[in-house]
């Protein structure tokens, strides 16, 4: 037990350590910036995305402190609009409705592993609580894409989890506070698949039905 509690400390150390540059390097270069941001917040953005360790908003974006108004779940789940409450669409309508952010978007990324369990829900069988939540990727299978050769062994998984980009991005559009604010020409929402082995963000464009090149 001895030897198990100092490894976890020893994890914890790089963390710290990270905190320690922070506190001494990075802090003191922006303290302007988190004194303008310490009573109110403006995100124009609220983003949408998976819990994965691999995706990091501020990083692929360039975007910072008081930028991105972000939640996170495994799958980039938007539930379908009903009377239940959960901390998905608590947030959408704080970020709509309180905080007004101009911009929805709902990014996917490949080898998504949420997708990957859609496709063989044996991998789900020991956790009961991630297979329920994930009941609602299942509108990824009406959604598929088109198989895209540069996915290359991955197309079949890739064209699932752009299906599921789609299928909760319509859900999205359909929450009550974000139909709304669409309405109202006030929001608009994007859907987005981020490609980790390319860095590249393809954008689905409603009229021509299809991902394409964000740039
Ligand atoms: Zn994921």
């Amino acid at each position: 037990m001895r030897t198990l509690r100092v490894e976890v400390i020893n994890g914890m150390e790089r963390l710290i350590q990270g905190y320690k540059r922070f506190v001494t390097e990075v802090f003191p270069t922006r303290r302007t910036q988190f004194h303008l941001l310490a009573e109110s917040q403006a995100p124009e953005w609220l983003f949408i995305t998976c819990s994965d360790s691999r995706i990091v908003p501020d990083l692929i974006l360039n975007s910072g402190p008081g930028d991105l108004f972000i939640t996170r779940n495994a799958g980039n789940v938007v539930p379908v609009a009903s009377h239940d409450v959960d901390g998905v669409t608590a947030t959408i309508e704080y970020a709509v409705e309180v905080l007004r952010v101009k911009h929805a978007i709902l990014c996917g990324h490949s080898d998504c592993g949420a997708l990957k369990a859609a496709l063989d829900v044996r991998n789900l069988e020991n956790l009961p609580k991630a297979k329920r939540w994930l009941s609602h990727v299942e509108a990824a299978f009406h959604h598929r894409q088109p198989l895209n050769p540069a996915d290359g062994d991955s197309a079949e998984l890739a064209s699932l989890i752009r299906g599921n980009v789609v299928a909760q991005w319509l859900n999205l559009r359909a929450q009550p506070a974000v139909a709304q604010a669409m309405e109202e020409a006030r929001l608009s929402v994007h859907a987005w698949y981020y490609d980790i082995l390319t860095g590249r963000i393809e954008q689905y464009d409603e009229k021509a039905e299809q991902f394409l090149p964000l740039i």
